[in-house]
């Protein structure tokens, strides 16, 4: 799918980068006299999508975050940041994530490598601040969404094998699901059911496996849960080597997901 090249991936990198420089200046300093979002602006919500640098260069240059980020562009109103495990205090530092509406995580190889301290923190920021999380394929054993969930976050396996899905929208009506119709993806890890989470509260999408071998197996593709004061998705697809996340649809589900996770004042 030509198309979905990362063709403007490095531009936009730069200039999240440049913004997120700014916005971090300001919100870490005293509020700004010169500064035109405290001349009674609207605050901007933010939505700042976290990674941990291990996908590979040839499907995402600058790591998936960047990749889902430009897919937010389509926001109105959000601020999208990215942030990643080597940066300072792993790329949430407390100005930022204080100010963070909704955070996004993917990770997969270097789920230990995340302190306990910005587990403790992102905890409290869901359950007692409602600060969304959205939880996306490998990152269903990263430490937040564990925590959140409470429960081991284990698929009963993990096979990468050519397996082809359809993902099916199952609560058309569900704000996830706006604008969506069901699709495929020609290439998906395949996460086998059972999955080891509280019941969710909603399953927006679920999805039916087409293995190579021509049999079919059913597996949820996006749940819904609400935990303490915040509200959590977790997204199945979206391994690393396939590019998940330059895919329209998939784009119109993290967009949406992201509007509905925000808190709700
Ligand atoms: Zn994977």
């Amino acid at each position: 799918m030509k198309e979905h090249k990362p063709t403007s991936s490095k531009k936009f990198y730069h200039v999240l980068t440049r913004r997120g420089f700014l916005s971090v200046g300001f919100f870490a300093g005293a509020a700004c006299a010169v500064c035109p979002v405290s001349l009674g602006a609207e605050r901007k919500r933010t939505v700042v999508v976290w990674s941990e640098g291990t996908a590979p260069k040839d499907v995402y240059p600058h790591d998936i975050n960047t990749v889902i980020a430009e897919g937010l562009k389509s926001l109105s109103g959000w601020d999208v940041r990215i942030a990643g495990i080597d940066q300072p205090e792993q790329g949430l530092p407390k100005d930022l994530l204080n100010t963070a509406d909704v955070l996004m995580w993917w990770g997969h190889k270097r789920h230990g490598e995340v302190k306990d301290e910005l587990v403790d923190r992102i905890e409290r920021r869901v359950k007692e601040e409602g600060m969304g999380f959205i939880s996306l394929h490998s990152s269903h054993f990263a430490k937040p969404y564990k925590r959140l969930m409470g429960t081991p976050c284990s698929w009963r396996e993990y096979k990468a094998d050519g397996t082809s899905v359809r993902v099916i929208v199952k609560l058309p009506d569900h704000p996830i699901a706006k604008g969506l119709k069901n699709f495929d993806l020609p290439k998906i890890e395949r996460y086998g059911e059972p999955f080891r989470v509280p019941e969710p509260e909603a399953v927006v999408l679920d999805g039916i496996y087409k293995k190579p071998d021509g049999t079919e197996e059913p597996g949820r593709m996006g749940m819904c849960w609400t935990v303490g004061k915040g509200r959590v998705f977790y997204f199945t697809p979206g391994h690393e080597t396939y590019d998940d996340f330059y895919r329209p649809e998939v784009r119109l589900i993290m967009h949406n997901a992201v509007e509905w996770a925000a808190p709700k004042i």
